[in-house]
């Protein structure tokens, strides 16, 4: 079963729209990466990699995934600890 953090969805389409002095993009509209909605919206640069949908998309997904979301990063942060305390018993 693919985690929350997996490329659920499609991988949104992107255009640039502000571009830096050095050329470098700042700002960049993606396509909601819903497969039933073409939503645009409007993201900065680094909030790129967590931004796969538009407003509406990113609210349900959270409320129809929030309990799976947070046992989620339960487990993430079991493993942390876990990986934390193996490193200190090998050191
Ligand atoms: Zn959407």
């Amino acid at each position: 079963m693919p985690g929350p953090e997996d490329n659920y969805g499609y991988p949104p389409e992107v255009r640039v729209i502000e571009l830096g002095k050095k050329g470098k993009p700042i700002k960049l509209e993606i396509t909601c990466c819903e497969p039933d909605c073409e939503n645009k919206r409007i993201v900065k640069v680094q909030d790129y990699f967590q931004v796969k949908r538009c407003r509406d998309c990113q609210s349900k997904y959270f409320s129809e995934h929030r309990r799976e979301l947070a046992k989620f990063s339960r487990q993430r942060k079991k493993a942390e600890k876990a990986a934390a305390a193996n490193e200190l018993n090998q050191g």
